[in-house]
């Protein structure tokens, strides 16, 4: 049996991290399996559904890096085969026309109410022969089992136990003839040949309503695995502030995709104790029997701790194209400034988020807007304009503008003007970036480019003597 998994958002909003989790395990299992991996968007909801959130959706999944074989699908581009699947239900008799009133319904439901019990449609309509005089538009029910349970071997709840009594005849077609979510979700994961359904576990109590409607279409149901949900960080339920966030956000916040996708697998599955996983790996390690019964937690220190790891052992290639677009979006031209690759070898150390590595090297893009008020008082005192048109003078001279010919000449500086090399390297520092923090100083100007470098050596040493002026002509 090949594995057909599918992810099945209903786009109704952005691609959220319950969402994503949920994509991602179905799309892992596929993976795992050598199978396949549907994408379906359940957009039968015309008023709810908006195109804008369906390309959220897809713009969330190939960020993420899950590709899908077959679709996306939508919904509303079958209704002729569920109005199909209707009518044999009906020819068969697993369904039937319901032309009770919204009045009785409603009546209905209060007696039950009244009586302490669960509302529930009481079938009169199950055995009609032809429509009741005057009747209105019907809905279509499906005829459930009324004794007896239904099982569900949820790979992940173990064995979940319902009470046919329980279960509606539920509406599978509007009176408007429109299909129902219950219905659609089954003729598709049949037409699909899904073999496995991984969702939310919201979705527990729809699934022996499924899987009934399926025997009725002579189909064995797919195994189902509903997972837990989501929790913030303090064990409390998501609200849009804590996490019902869009995965889009993710990424204007500075992470790696596959820092998201680390995250998002350990939201529920764990396997020992590891924490780190390539994608490989996760292929080769997931397991829906791994996946936790019990709701999981955010925890944004651990997604913030995985994006650092990810930016220091990522292919800086691939950090750099992440890198560029944050660079972008501040206004650069990453082609304005020094190579890439290098800029990521450099930053990463320092950097928990591509945006933080982007802001901290915006001044080898542009000319710092003046200087850090606390590092120039400390860095650029009097003496300061000396060391510094000594490094410059010696620079001038460089031919070959590498690294560690750089360093050289500040060493020799240092020697020469017998100073600590951080009290030669941190007014440079200050002069070319703007503030006290940078690569390591030969890494920096290295990347700056010699012509930038003397050119602010220039700008610092007429800075400080300026400020020194102005300080003496102080009464
Ligand atoms: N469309 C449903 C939702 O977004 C999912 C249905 C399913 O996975 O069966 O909640």
């Amino acid at each position: 049996m090949t594995v057909k998994t599918r992810f099945a958002p209903s786009p109704t909003g952005f691609l959220h991290i319950g969402g994503a989790r949920t994509a991602l395990f179905s799309w892992l299992y596929a993976r795992r399996h050598g199978g396949r991996f549907v994408l379906r968007v359940e957009d039968t909801d015309r008023e709810r559904s908006t195109e804008e959130a369906v390309n959220a959706i897809l713009e969330g999944m190939a960020w993420l890096g899950l590709d899908y074989d077959e679709g996306p699908f939508y919904q509303t581009e079958s209704f002729d085969r569920y109005r199909e699947v209707l009518d044999k239900l009906l020819e068969e008799g697993h369904a039937y026309r319901c032309y009770c009133s919204r009045e009785r319904l409603d009546a209905l439901r209060e007696e039950q109410q009244a009586r302490k019990e669960k509302p529930r449609y009481d079938g009169r309509c199950r055995n009609l022969t032809e429509p009741p005089q005057g009747a209105g538009d019907p809905v279509i029910r499906f005829r459930s089992p009324q004794e007896g349970q239904t099982l569900i071997d949820d790979r992940v709840r173990g064995r979940v136990s319902f009470d046919n009594a329980e279960l509606d005849d539920l509406i599978i077609a509007r009176a408007d003839g429109s299909p129902t979510y219950n219905f659609t979700v089954v003729v598709d994961d049949m037409d699909m040949g899904i073999t496995h359904v991984i969702r939310g576990d919201d979705h527990l109590n729809n699934a022996p309503r499924q899987a009934n409607i399926l025997k009725a279409l002579g189909v064995t149901p797919p195994v189902y695995a509903h997972i837990p949900m989501i929790l913030d960080e303090n064990g409390k339920k998501l609200s849009k502030r804590t996490g019902a966030a869009s995965v889009m956000d993710y990424r204007d916040q500075g992470f790696l995709p596959e820092a998201v996708v680390n995250y998002l697998v350990r939201l529920g599955w764990s396997h020992g104790d590891q924490e780190i996983f390539s994608l490989d790996e996760m292929v080769s390690l997931f397991d829906i029997d791994e996946i936790n019964a019990s709701a999981s937690s955010l925890n944004p220190s651990k997604l913030l701790w995985l994006n650092q790891h990810y930016l220091k052992t990522s292919d800086p290639a691939h950090v750099a194209r992440h890198l560029a677009w944050h660079l972008g979006t501040l206004g650069v031209d990453p082609d304005d400034g020094p190579a890439l690759e290098a800029l990521v070898d450099a930053q990463a150390e320092r950097s928990k988020t591509l945006v933080e590595m982007a802001r901290n090297s915006l001044f080898f893009y542009c000319e710092p807007e003046g200087y850090d008020e606390k590092a120039a008082r400390k860095n650029f005192k009097g003496e300061a304009s000396t060391v510094l048109a000594r490094v410059r003078e010696a620079l001038a001279g460089l031919d070959d503008w590498d690294a560690s010919a750089i360093h050289g000449v500040v060493e020799g500086v240092a020697e020469e003007l017998e100073l600590k090399m951080g009290k030669v390297a941190q007014p440079i520092r200050v002069a070319v970036s703007g503030g006290p923090v940078s690569p390591p100083i030969d890494q920096t100007l290295a990347l700056l480019g010699k012509a930038t470098t003397l050119r602010r050596l220039d700008a610092a040493v007429s800075h400080i003597e300026k400020s020194g002026e102005f300080i003496s002509d102080a009464p």
